[in-house]
């Protein structure tokens, strides 16, 4: 086997070569060196999922220390949407990182910051008046969204569904489901957090959207009451939770009761928003408009950037000094936003996830049709999985799951699991993928199946 050289002036973007290349074991020498000097040196709480050293990506590729060339079928947990080193965002952070590169928002503004918010409010769903305020990830920008609306409503109680992930920080791991890893240990977590029953259409027996909402609707008012609650927060499709897919009419029944209740609803986006799923933000799917959103991941190419997004009156009710933080709204963060977003528009990668989507549904559906293990395909856009069964009883079958996930990454392809039983497959290319390694990439997922 040749070890490729790999020089540091190495650069990601799309002119990396396309392809899926295997020139070493995975993993190679180089990334078996740089696991032992992590395993020596950084807490074994912070996991990997891929045993790798990387030193370039782009495209739909991550290059490796010893060469070895894989695709990307995670996109960093759905946040390099416009793929790695996307040329207009290296060009903005850049032009900024020689301008200025922090002044705290708080002490002295800058354009980057408004104009994100600006922004923003204008492709966030509903056309009435918006504010937003930006902050560094998903977690901190969920707990100014909770704040926010504690604040707005004078209520305290917090709903939030089975299989959620909200973040890792105290309140956001008292709104995640999943004990282990979020949880288990790590309490006490946050009081006036409830829980409600979601609509998943696979698990649930084939509840309506309908007959699923007034379940949860019920549920919250006979053990919280809406003179309590401040705020239901959901992810549009659940991200870490499995990818599921509400029952359709599930999500604008709780928007409406909300509304009617004075709850704000806040739409967890962070995994879902920014073009990924074929639209701006996934709620539009549905038509609805949440009160507040909350965006983060896809927002600036791989830069720590998040935001809340929503209605002004709602976000105007904090008093001044009451949100922000040193970091938040970083002019770089702010710069590879904006150059991101308009990538995003101005080289049509919202059709391409749609695109993407449909090449993702059509093969697992193919699969699927020959392979009952694959108990069910679901998702949108480029935010599609496959939840993996036992096929006599439907019972999940998360050993499989690993098996076909370390197969793949065996043979060259970052895929990531998720879900409540740890049975998901999930799939979350960076738009820029091509066609032929996408197909690629579950031409190995299908032999990871078949070899299983
Ligand atoms: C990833 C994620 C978060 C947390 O974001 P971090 O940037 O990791 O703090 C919150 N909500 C959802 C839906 C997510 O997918």
């Amino acid at each position: 086997m040749t070890l490729v050289d790999t020089p540091a002036t190495m650069t990601g973007g799309p002119a990396l070569a396309q392809e899926r290349r295997l020139v070493t074991a995975i993993p190679g020498p180089r990334s078996q060196e740089l696991m032992a000097r992590k395993a020596a040196a950084v807490a074994s709480g912070v996991g990997h999922t891929l045993p790798i050293s990387v030193v370039a990506a782009g495209g739909g590729v991550i290059v490796d220390a010893d060469g070895n060339s894989l695709i990307d079928l995670g996109s960093g947990i759905a946040v390099t949407g416009v793929g790695n080193s996307a040329p207009r965002v290296v060009d903005a952070v850049t032009a900024q990182l020689n301008s200025f590169t922090h002044t705290c928002f708080t002490v002295s503004p800058y354009e980057g910051y408004v104009a994100v918010a600006e922004k923003l409010n204008e492709l966030t769903p509903g056309d009435h008046v918006k504010r937003s305020a930006l902050f560094n990830s998903g977690a901190e920008a969920v707990e100014n969204a909770v704040k926010i609306a504690r604040h707005f409503t004078k209520k305290q109680a917090v709903v939030a569904f089975d299989h959620a992930y909200h973040g890792r920080t105290n309140l956001t791991m008292g709104l995640t489901a999943k004990n282990i890893p979020y949880k288990s240990g790590f309490g006490p977590f946050a009081s006036e957090v409830y829980r409600a029953p979601l609509s998943y259409p696979f698990r649930d027996g084939g509840l309506s959207g309908a007959e699923a909402a007034a379940r949860a609707i019920s549920v919250i008012e006979k053990q919280i009451g809406a003179e309590n609650l401040a705020a239901i927060i959901i992810e549009p499709i659940q991200g870490e939770g499995g990818f599921i897919v509400p029952a359709q009419g599930f999500l604008p029944a709780l928007v409406e009761w909300a509304a009617a209740n004075n709850v704000v609803f806040i739409a967890d986006e962070v995994q879902t928003g920014f073009a990924r799923t074929g639209a701006w933000f996934a709620s539009e799917h549905e038509g609805i408009v949440p009160d507040l959103v909350v965006a983060a991941k896809g927002i600036a190419g791989g830069l720590p950037l998040s935001a809340v997004t929503g209605r002004a009156d709602i976000m105007d009710s904090a008093m001044a000094g009451g949100l922000g933080g040193t970091y938040g709204g970083n002019p770089l963060a702010c710069a590879a936003a904006l150059a991101t977003i308009e990538t995003y528009e101005e080289d049509g990668l919202i059709e391409r996830a749609r695109e993407i989507g449909a090449v993702l549904i059509g093969r697992l559906n193919a699969l699927r049709t020959a392979d009952p293990r694959i108990g069910d395909v679901r998702g949108r856009g480029a935010m599609v999985a496959i939840e993996l069964v036992d096929p006599a009883t439907g019972a999940p079958d998360a050993a499989l799951t690993n098996a076909v996930a370390k197969y793949a990454h065996a043979n060259g392809v970052v895929v990531l699991t998720c879900g409540t039983y740890g049975n998901v497959i999930r799939f979350l290319p960076p738009l820029t993928i091509s066609d032929e390694l996408l197909i690629d990439g579950l031409s190995v997922v299908a032999e990871g199946l078949k070899n299983a």
